[in-house]
């Protein structure tokens, strides 16, 4: 069970609760008018707010605290009214404020939940503690000189939700379906793009073990873990770390500690300091927000259709598996692609289209149905021929690959290359009999009681019309002449 340690004790609990850092999709800073977008040269997205300029005031973001709201519905979770913004004061070069604005004992969101899938197909409930609003901090950039430390402050003051999970997790496989399924909650809400490669979400990692059924153990906090394969690796790496310190007869300190992918280990950054060393307090520059039940309201009404809600709809309506409707719905644009693809046809044809043609070659090549270079327009229509018997499931890969590298629709191609099913019976008859008149060995074999012959006769039946003689009619022939007296 990858839930468990097995030590020399026996075995060992592995407990984790993340907090993640999201960065929340808006034009603008959390409390500045300046570019919230990733990139672009150092320095170029700073207002004087951002750069703490004396007598500079923070004005907040609307948008942001309806980014958040937004995400907080969309997490099943308590909306607070009233949040406080606080000041977390820390020196550090790239927070040139000497504090960070967060939110600590009043965050704008409360206790929620997610619905996580696992591998073996059941589902689990994982609490969220809370959800708060706060600014990034620049960043230090100490590679661009031999001896000088550089300061960007293009990040400085980016719009931040932390998201906080109760310690329900068990195992790397829950915190990487957890980390997986909020990515995909965020995206679907619109509200952080959940690129973890460009750091726009971000996983902090605690992990401790205990003995099945015990208290809490002492727990160790992972930073710098920014990808869903590197959660598995440092969890794995650090329980089993934690099992052998304690059964070493040590104790767990605790302590925040960083993941090092090159070397696969994670190791002591500082130990743990206690909250009230921030000495946070309620910002002067920021009154209380307060929210009305209406605006919340307003909000909740413009959800999209959620990840899980889709899910179930696509299994009740379309008639779809579980599997099917997970690998569609895992993102947006590829659940609307098959929606668009299926109406009016055999959703479970277009599905198995969509997911073993269609998504088989975009991911070949590390691509997203937005690269599709068929339209839904056109593989519905696809489908559709097969449906309405104008091409076989054969003759149909041959379009669809055709569709692929000329960008032609269906019906073009299948009239210009001539591929319309023949299921007119004296042509499939006169086939037949070519076939039967050219292959007595194996007609007087299948007559002598030898059925499975029967396929290849059909193959051969098949392919001397070009693949285009519809199967059936073909099979339905072919049994009444062999069938026939000599
Ligand atoms: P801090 O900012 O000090 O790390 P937070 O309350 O923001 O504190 O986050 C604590 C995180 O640690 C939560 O995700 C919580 O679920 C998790 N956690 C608390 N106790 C344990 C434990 N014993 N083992 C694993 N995770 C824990
Ligand atoms: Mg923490």
């Amino acid at each position: 069970m990858a839930e468990r340690v097995k030590g020399e004790t026996g075995e060992w609990e592995i407990v984790i609760g993340m907090e993640v850092h999201a960065q929340t999709t808006s034009h603008a800073k959390l409390f500045s008018g300046a570019s919230a977008t990733f990139g672009g040269a150092p320095n170029a997205h700073v207002s004087p707010v951002d750069a703490a300029m004396p007598g500079m005031l923070p004005v907040l973001n609307e948008y942001c605290v309806e980014q958040a709201v937004r995400t907080g519905l969309g997490l099943n979770a308590q909306i607070n009214k009233t949040s406080v913004f606080e000041r977390k004061n820390y020196f550090y070069p790239d927070l040139p404020q000497g504090y960070q604005i967060s939110q600590y004992q009043h965050p704008i969101v409360g206790k929620g939940e997610i619905e996580i899938d696992l591998p073996d197909g059941s589902v689990k409930t994982i609490g969220i503690t809370r959800l708060h609003m706060e600014q990034d901090a620049g960043k230090s950039l100490h590679d661009q000189h031999p001896s000088k430390s550089f300061v960007d402050l293009n990040r400085a003051g980016t719009p931040l939700m932390e998201i906080v999970s109760e310690p329900d997790i068990r195992g790397a496989d829950e915190a990487c379906a957890y980390l997986a399924k909020l990515r995909m909650i965020l995206r679907y809400l619109g509200t952080c793009d959940g690129n973890l490669e460009e750091g726009s979400m971000r996983a902090d990692v605690n992990v401790s073990v205990r003995k099945p059924g015990a208290e809490l153990g002492t727990r160790c906090e992972i930073k710098n873990v920014n990808s869903i394969k590197a959660v598995q690796m440092a969890i794995d790496y650090e329980s089993r770390r934690q099992v052998d310190v304690i059964e070493g007869g040590g104790t767990i300190r605790q302590e925040t500690r960083l993941w090092d992918p090159a070397k696969g280990e994670t190791r002591s950054m500082r130990s743990k300091e206690d909250a009230h060393d921030y000495r946070y307090f309620p910002d002067p520059d920021l009154l209380p927000l307060h929210l009305t039940s209406e605006w919340i309201a307003q909000i909740k009404q413009t959800l999209p259709e959620l990840p899980d809600q889709k899910k179930h709809r696509f299994m009740k309506d379309y008639g779809l598996s579980l599997y099917d409707s997970s690998i569609l719905i895992a993102e947006r644009p590829r659940a609307d692609y098959f929606e668009t693809a299926a109406k009016g046809r055999d959703a479970k044809l277009v599905a198995n289209w969509v997911i073993n043609e269609l998504l088989g070659l975009l991911n070949k090549d590390g691509k997203t149905i937005s690269d599709s270079p068929v339209s839904a327009k056109n593989l519905g229509t696809l489908v559709g021929r097969i449906m309405d018997g104008t091409i076989n499931g054969k003759i149909a890969k041959d379009v669809f690959a055709d569709m692929v590298s000329s960008g032609n629709s269906p019906d073009s191609i299948i009239e210009s290359r001539g591929l319309k099913q023949v299921t007119d019976t004296g042509a499939i008859e006169s086939v037949v009999a070519d076939v039967l008149a050219e292959n007595p060995k194996i007609v007087e074999d299948y007559r002598a009681g030898n059925q499975k012959v029967f396929g290849f006769l059909v193959g051969l039946a098949m392919k001397k019309s070009g693949g285009k003689a519809n199967p059936t009619a073909v099979n339905e022939i072919l049994k009444k002449k062999l069938g026939e007296s000599l």
